[in-house]
């Protein structure tokens, strides 16, 4: 029977497991075991998991933390370490290396090493269709990153601002599919790449834009964005969302660009009147109304940590991971996605999907934003373009960033490739492998062990005990296994950390017809190794 006190103890002793759990933490922070840490050791650790010190869900922390430095100016003792511990669910995950990238450091390293390598490129030229964009500093060069559990990293020059341009049009579709619903939007818009230039003068054979991503797209998602309302509420509400993407950091406008682009808009009237007379628009459009909504969506400003954070959003199904807040319903990302994935490059948009094979939309300011569906979100932001109108540096960060890692779409089918998945911790990649050829041995799986060799596996390769394919496969008797293995010529004689082999595992289990073959085998190569 249990009585008050036996509850009591059982409680004292979740409490004493917690801090134990607690102290943990506390002290890998506390290198210098002085029982207390200093708020910059706590930041900076914090700062290796990406975890900044302006996350909005560490406001009352951080607040707090001010607080105790003006009131003690000793550091954070082990108490209240744990008060903040209970608070913030992000704080345990993050100290114990449990967030989407585990090994943040390495891998933006990585980042680190691609920027390195591409700020030498200087190849390509800015858009000069207008003079705001032609007399940007086209040396620029920004990457963000922000995670689906809000880890962030920025490189270069992230604290500059440059306007979305075309970076505008998917965020304008999610927007009025989240209002109107994806049969209302597609009654006035297709869903195909065109196969033609952006602003190219062409519509589908229903007589409507191709899809929301090129120019005729962008400018019928924009008619259709709360149309009843006022053009001011309108345009408050695109800024409105693009703060709550940006993770409360707000964005700014830039007039003269907004004024540029309407001077010099011919074939973006030409669009609309063309549209116009197929009678692709929701009738009573006001189509001036309409073009100047577009081109002031297209002249807001953000910086790219806020690109980065919009993207994370798209990557995380409509929820910013540093608010919490819900932007956008899970259905409306997908279809984005799934247009960014085919439409989102100008004319490079099937290769890109081809060769790189994840989720982006760049504009002619030179941002790119890149989506990691249930990874990450990435803003690349440098003003020279290719002749295709995409940044340069975008799209070769791309490339090198899809060779690296395995985020094509279609990676997972591949078994022998050598990217790395950030999603593992430092040697996870690894010991994956090694685990799975042991236990595909222990089972006998033959076809499971030719993939994992095929992946590169080593066949020798070994576990924590020591213990090789070969120790299980002939402690189990799978003597096809067996087989397999010395016929590709493995270590038949490697010792397990209590020094047995695999020719003892054989005869303790009393598997005579493995034993027989690894004698004849042993033997063979002894004969082989003495001639
Ligand atoms: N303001 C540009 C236009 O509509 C956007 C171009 C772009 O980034 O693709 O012409």
């Amino acid at each position: 029977m249990k009585t008050k006190g036996s509850i009591k103890t059982k409680k004292e002793a979740l409490t004493a497991q917690k801090n134990m759990a607690y102290l943990g933490l506390f002290n890998s922070i506390d290198h210098n075991k002085e029982g207390i840490i200093q708020p910059y050791q706590f930041w900076n650790e914090l700062k290796s998991h990406g975890i900044l010190a302006d996350d909005p869900r560490l406001k009352d922390i951080n607040d707090n933390l001010k607080k105790e430095k003006l009131k003690n100016r000793k550091g954070i003792t082990f108490e209240l370490f744990s008060k903040y511990i209970d608070q913030s669910i992000l704080l345990t995950k993050s100290l114990k290396g449990e967030l989407v990238i585990p090994d943040f450091k390495s891998f933006t390293d990585e980042i680190i090493t691609i920027y390195n390598k591409l700020e030498k490129n200087l190849s390509g030229s800015v858009a000069n269709y207008i003079p705001q964009l032609a007399r940007v500093n086209p040396d620029q060069f920004a990457v963000s990153i922000c995670t689906i559990d809000g880890q962030r990293f920025d490189y270069g020059d992230f604290n500059t601002d440059f306007c979305l341009q075309s970076t505008c049009k998917p965020i304008n579709y999610c927007i009025a599919h989240e209002r109107l619903g994806e049969s209302v939007v597609h009654k006035h818009i297709g869903r195909e790449p065109s196969g033609r230039s952006f602003n190219e003068m062409a519509l589908n054979n229903d007589g409507l834009p191709h899809n929301p991503l090129i120019n005729s797209g962008a400018i019928m998602c924009s008619s259709l964005i709360e149309r009843q309302a006022p053009i001011s509420d309108r345009f408050d509400l695109v800024m409105k969302t693009w703060s709550e993407l940006s993770g409360g950091f707000n964005p700014s406008f830039n007039n003269s660009v907004y004024l540029s682009e309407k001077q010099t808009a011919d074939r973006n009237f030409a669009l609309a009147y063309f549209m116009r007379e197929k009678n692709a628009f929701p009738e009573n459009t006001n189509l001036i109304e309409t073009l100047e909504f577009y081109f002031q969506c297209c002249s807001i400003e953000v910086k790219s940590p806020s690109m980065a954070s919009a993207a994370a959003t798209l990557a995380n199904g409509g929820v910013n991971p540093l608010t919490g807040k819900n932007v956008f319903n899970s259905s409306t990302v997908k279809n984005c996605l799934s247009l960014m994935n085919s439409c989102g490059m100008y004319d490079f948009s099937g290769e890109y999907a081809f060769k790189i094979g994840f989720p982006a939309k760049s504009g002619v300011s030179g941002a790119m934003m890149i989506v990691i569906p249930n990874v990450m979100g990435i803003c690349v932001w440098s003003p020279n373009l290719d002749e295709l109108g995409n940044s340069v540096r975008g799209v070769e960060f791309s490339k090198i960033f899809g060779e690296r890692f395995n985020f094509h779409n279609y990676d997972s089918l591949i078994n022998g490739n050598d990217k790395l998945d950030p999603r593992k911790s430092k040697y996870e990649n690894k010991i994956d492998g090694v685990i799975s050829l042991i236990y595909a041995a222990s089972l006998g799986d033959i076809d499971e062990i030719k993939k994992l060799e095929a992946r590169g596996i080593d066949l020798n390769s070994a576990d924590y005990d020591g213990r090789t394919a070969l120790h299980l496969a002939a402690s189990e008797g799978h003597k096809e296994v067996v087989e397999y293995l010395i016929n590709r010529n493995t270590t038949a004689n490697l010792k397990d950390r209590w020094g047995g082999s695999p020719i003892e595992d054989a005869k303790r289990s009393n598997h005579r017809n493995i034993v027989k073959i690894l004698e004849e085998y042993l033997s063979n190569q002894f004969k082989l190794e003495n001639k």
